[in-house]
């Protein structure tokens, strides 16, 4: 394949936008390489700017669940920008697609959306942390809860106790509230509420962990997390921004009978616009602004378009019984394929939970950030780019999950394992 107009664009790009790109994670750092510039999508196939196609396993990072330009979607976004694109005033909307929301999810009464994942988390947290009136927060390390500040901590060694930041900007002050604990350990969460008695408003973690590969909580973990947020009256936050309408209508609170005290929502929820969104109960949410003290704002919150597009995208898995099944299925059939045509030529290991997936070229399970570190290596860069000229397109870093949208036919599935079987290590 040529990618010669994606390497010229991206020569522009560089010197107005740094690294050419808005989101770090778009550039080929990981994989070496220059990105491609995509120029439309329809169901499961991207096209760029040069002409070449490709299966999309990366759908936006998530949200193209019913895969790209999803008509409901596109018309319902037409129809309301004719209407007028932003006033900052209630709309009715709003209201529809809350209590949508509210009756897809279980253990929630209230939901306030704003505009990205990191927005939703950051304000969890700060909700969280006016709820309890305690300062410290645990997060697990290859967790990601968006760029703002206090997500920003470095895996230090397994039980540090105070966190690092890992990029300039981040004070030490914002740091030290900030605890690691590596993921599937909850022994390593309560020896951090032995250190920290009282201090500790929440604990937020990915139910399914899906930055750092996929990564499904371990038998009972989830369990003990709940039993020791409750019993530290900590909060405890499920960060289902890419869990969130995709494992199921309910998410992982659904799918492992869990009940968070606080949930956060991007990705799938916006249906391909800039959405995000948090909730709980009442009791929780009516310390929110402006019923409440803890401060929470947004010119652009509950936008319209975005709106139109949440909602049509929440109201079509909603009424789609089997959908969720259907995707469970494509993605068995397609961790079944890969199986047979990686066996005996490299070391591998596939997680996957619903319709998040990661190939791990790694030996040994994968279970927390430690154990996927060892598959951030040469095979995976093979694997990316000799997939990319068979036109098959998944994330630029072995720390990724594949997505799946119901767009995908067998006959994709098909195509993409045999793409797989023609890599050569
Ligand atoms: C993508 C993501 C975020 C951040 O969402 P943005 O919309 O990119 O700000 C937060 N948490 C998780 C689990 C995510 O996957």
């Amino acid at each position: 394949m040529e990618y010669k107009r994606s390497s010229a664009l991206f020569v522009e790009a560089q010197k107005v936008i740094p690294g050419g790109v808005n989101s770090p994670v778009r550039a080929f750092k990981g994989v070496g390489g220059t990105p491609i510039f995509i120029k439309e999508a329809k169901g499961a196939y991207l096209s760029d700017e040069d002409g070449n196609q490709f299966i999309d396993y990366i759908n936006s990072w998530g949200p193209m669940i019913l895969g790209h330009a999803y008509e409901p979607v596109v018309n319902a976004v037409i129809e309301k920008t004719k209407k007028g694109t932003s006033f900052g005033t209630p709309t009715a909307l709003e209201t529809e697609i809350a209590q949508l929301a509210v009756s897809m999810v279980p253990n929630i009464d209230m939901i306030r959306f704003v505009n990205s994942g990191t927005e939703a988390c950051m304000s969890a947290i700060r909700l969280a942390r006016g709820y309890t009136k305690r300062d410290k927060i645990v997060k697990f390390s290859g967790c990601y809860h968006g760029h703002s500040d206090s997500f920003l901590i470095a895996a230090g060694s397994g039980l540090s106790t105070f966190g690092v930041p890992n990029s300039p900007g981040v004070t030490q002050g914002t740091a030290k509230d900030t605890l690691l604990a590596q993921y599937n350990d909850a022994d390593n969460v309560r020896d951090l509420f032995e250190a920290n008695k009282d201090e500790i408003a929440a604990v937020i973690i990915e139910p399914v962990a899906g930055n750092m590969g996929c990564i499904p909580p371990k038998d009972g973990f989830l369990e003990a997390l709940r039993q020791i947020c409750t019993e530290n009256k900590a909060l405890l936050i499920f960060d289902e921004v890419m869990t969130g309408f995709r494992l199921a209508k309910g998410g992982a609170q659904e799918v492992f009978g869990i009940k968070a005290d606080i949930v956060c929502f991007g990705k799938v929820i916006g249906g391909g616009l800039p959405v995000g969104a948090f909730a709980a109960r009442e009791e929780i949410m009516s310390h929110l602004a402006p019923l409440g003290p803890v401060y929470q704002a947004g010119t652009l919150s509950g936008n319209p378009l975005a709106m139109a597009a949440g909602y049509e995208m929440l109201k079509a898995l909603n009424n789609d019984l089997e959908i969720y099944t259907r995707l469970e299925e494509k993605t068995a059939y397609l961790e079944k394929g890969i199986k047979e045509v990686l066996k005996g030529k490299v070391p591998f290991t596939i997680n996957r939970l619903g319709s998040m997936i990661s190939v791990f070229f790694a030996e040994n399970p994968v279970y927390d950030f430690e154990t996927a570190k060892a598959a951030d290596n040469p095979y995976f860069k093979t694997f990316f780019h000799s997939l990319l000229n068979h036109g098959v397109y998944i994330a630029p870093s072995s720390y990724e999950t594949w997505f799946l949208t119901d767009a995908l036919t067998y006959e994709d599935l098909d195509k993409t394992i045999e793409a797989i079987a023609k890599v050569e290590f």
